[in-house]
């Protein structure tokens, strides 16, 4: 695998341009859909106060918050490529 993307100088791989581009694109893709500020409705009603419930993401980490107390119900680490190829019923 050495050659366009990496290469192997003295004992250590260095990413060519090509394998930047790689990367880039896959960063892109997998970041193309801004999240920050965005959220999904989910099913369900605030323990405390019976207000909805919302999913956002941020730092690596899903919150689903009340929308009126804003309590945290469930808070849950995963990569922002969990979002690839899943509708937002699917990603709640
Ligand atoms: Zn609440």
């Amino acid at each position: 695998m050495t050659g366009r993307v990496v290469a192997l100088v003295e004992d250590r791989y260095e990413l060519l341009y090509p394998g930047h581009r790689v990367v880039g694109a896959v960063q892109s893709a997998i970041f193309h859909r801004s999240l920050s500020g965005s959220e999904i409705d989910v099913s369900g009603a605030c323990p405390d106060c019976a207000g909805s419930l919302a999913l956002t993401y941020a730092e690596f980490i899903g919150r689903t918050e009340c929308l009126g107390c804003e309590e945290a119900v469930l808070g849950h680490p995963f990569d922002p490529g969990g979002f690839e190829r899943r509708g937002d019923a699917a990603v709640v």
